[in-house]
């Protein structure tokens, strides 16, 4: 229980940061257009999972995506509005329990800065739906060392030579 009553203060805690964050100076930020859709619509279309990572930023459990086993060629679409969002031969084994890859897809990501764990992270979303996909960071493998690490239930995959579905929203 020690642990658990550390971790809400910890979290109690990351608001003051969080509201520093939404302050003037916020370097970095792009927020893609949003589209028509609220998040009461995106609710009524997806699985509850999905949303609760998609429009609530939830996390999923590490290891729990079967995405993380995925080695097929084809692509990652956005599980919300399918936006391609990254390409397989990006894709690589992080060993963090979360489908990861080296970059995505150009143009289809917007960043923001996230201080909920108290040191600075760069949240990324959908730049077409906005919905939240996961965070990035600079340990990934060279040449670009970036690790875009995904929640598995913010994406979809689509084997290649399938066709995409239709874009949604
Ligand atoms: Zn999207």
């Amino acid at each position: 229980m020690k642990r658990r009553s550390l971790l809400e203060a910890m979290f109690a805690a990351s608001l003051l940061p969080a509201l520093h964050a939404c302050s003037a100076a916020n370097p970095g930020t792009v927020e893609g257009p949003k589209l028509g859709m609220t998040k009461a619509d995106w609710r009524e279309i997806l699985p509850a999972d999905r949303y609760a990572v998609l429009f609530e930023e939830a996390t999923e459990r590490p290891g729990s995506s079967p995405l993380n086993d995925e080695e097929r060629d084809g692509t990652y679409i956005c599980a919300a509005c399918h936006l391609p969002l990254f390409e397989s031969a990006h894709k690589y084994d992080s060993g963090t329990g979360w489908p990861s890859f080296t970059q995505p897809i150009a143009d289809s990501m917007g960043t923001k800065a996230d201080y909920k764990l108290f040191v600075r992270r760069t949240e990324y979303h959908c730049i077409r739906c906005g919905g939240h996909q996961g965070h990035v960071f600079d340990d990934g493998p060279p040449p670009r060392r970036e690790r875009w690490c995904n929640n598995g239930l913010a994406l979809l995959f689509i084997p290649e030579g399938e066709p995409l579905p239709a874009l949604r929203g």
